[in-house]
């Protein structure tokens, strides 16, 4: 494809303006492959740690392994990483049923949690956590996208919650992403306020985005899926789970059974993918947040509300753009997917999904299917039809990706 001159010439200025932001990103990427790099050394990584596994998977030291990398790689006492996870909403969905029992309270205090966690807290009759008898309740973030510290330490001292729930990402909706200082801070105070309660972060987005994971400060868990960040752009599938030893001990019983926990549980085509992936995703990260600053760059000037704001740090890899007008989202989605290495010939379409409420248009030309630390954009379809653009697994594809949206929206 031939791109016109003066969308060159837009994709070529952002680049530019972006370099002093670059340079923070790659500063960050080096701090987190030296603790990657750090992690596989301390714990001796071989190719034996690679092979594939059957039946139960008994003395997996492949999977014994990635955990306790994990493990370091985040400052937790303890991890659970495993392709049987299906993903996120699963990892999340583990975590809370391994921790909460019937008749607790827990409160997320970063506002609504993400939409395929309403139905596993407050579903009926689907075995959700409310068909359990675990009580929800959420506090908003501050207009500035903060934690409500007040109201969150009046409602842990009189609810004395079992567990607060942070996300730390955006999700799908319209607020920059808490850094973990918010949620140092917070956490601080949650401790101060009843140091019984548990504090858990939806990680999803987050991972390497910073110098510092959430457990590193008073996090007691934290939770992501493989493709997003923690899998690099290589891992073909699942989640992990990182905090307290006994807390990853109940996760581990409730991923397979009571008291059975890591010690079983195979992986039939090995976990090469797995390490690999980790020991890439600083960078891929760092990729895939130049592409969201660049994206950021062009569509700000261009006179399209972005969150964050063109030229503002990053906490998470999601860059948000406000369209405004469903067919202009649809047109961008369909861009990023033409722009895609795999799938390039499809066009997709506002479609029903399952955990969403929305028909939802998702564009994931991507090698792991859904993959989402791989370049693509997905949007509820709802006003404002705001675009949900992330990942990015090399630099140079999302730019030339930005010159397909320019294209198709004829800028
Ligand atoms: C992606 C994501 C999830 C989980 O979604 P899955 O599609 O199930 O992996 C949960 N929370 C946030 C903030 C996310 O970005």
């Amino acid at each position: 494809m031939e791109f016109l001159q003066k969308n060159i010439e837009i994709v070529e200025n952002a680049h530019k303006k972006s370099l002093k932001l670059f340079s923070q990103i790659d500063k960050i990427a080096l701090i987190n492959q030296k603790k990657v790099l750090d992690a596989f050394r301390k714990n001796a990584v071989q190719a034996r740690h690679f092979y594939g596994t059957t039946g139960y998977g008994y003395d997996d030291i492949g999977r014994d392994t990635l955990c306790r990398v994990f493990a370091d790689v985040f400052g937790a006492e303890d991890a659970v990483v495993s392709p049987l996870i299906a993903n996120g909403t699963h990892a999340l969905s583990l975590a809370l049923f391994a921790v909460l029992r019937p008749g607790d309270t827990f409160i997320s205090v970063s506002g609504k949690p993400y939409d395929t966690l309403d139905e596993v807290i407050s579903g009926e009759n689907i075995g959700s956590l409310r068909d359990f008898k675990v009580n929800f309740s959420s506090i908003e973030l501050e207009k500035n996208g903060k934690i409500a510290a007040d109201k969150t330490v009046s409602s842990v001292k009189k609810l004395k919650p079992k567990l607060v729930f942070i996300q730390r990402s955006r999700g799908y909706s319209q607020r920059d992403a808490l850094s973990v200082a918010d949620i140092a801070r917070a956490a601080d105070k949650i401790k101060n306020a009843n140091p019984e309660t548990l504090i858990m972060v939806d990680n999803c987005y987050g991972e390497f985005v910073e110098a510092h994971e959430p457990t590193e400060f008073g996090a007691d868990l934290i939770v992501g899926s493989l493709i997003k960040n923690a899998g690099g752009g290589f891992a073909p599938t699942g989640g992990y789970i990182a905090g307290k030893k006994d807390l990853i001990s109940l996760v581990a019983g409730r991923l397979t059974a009571p008291s059975l926990g890591n010690e079983v549980g195979s992986c039939v085509s090995g976990y090469l993918p797995y390490y690999q992936g980790l020991f890439m995703a600083p960078v891929t990260v760092a990729n895939a947040l130049k592409s969201s600053v660049l994206f950021g760059r062009i569509y700000g000037d261009l006179g399209y509300k972005t969150l964050p704001a063109a030229g503002k740090p990053c906490n998470d890899i999601i860059r948000s753009i406000v369209f405004n007008d469903k067919d202009k989202l649809i047109k961008f989605c369909q861009a990023i997917q033409q722009a895609s290495p795999i799938d390039s010939n499809v066009t997709p379409e506002p479609w029903d999904m399952p955990g969403y409420n929305d028909k939802v248009i998702m564009a994931a030309g991507a090698f792991v299917q859904g993959s989402s630390i791989e370049l693509s954009a997905d949007s509820p379809i709802r006003p404002p039809y705001i675009a949900y653009l992330q990942g990015g697994l090399t630099y140079e594809h999302a730019k030339i990706a930005a010159l397909y949206t320019l294209e198709k929206l004829n800028v």
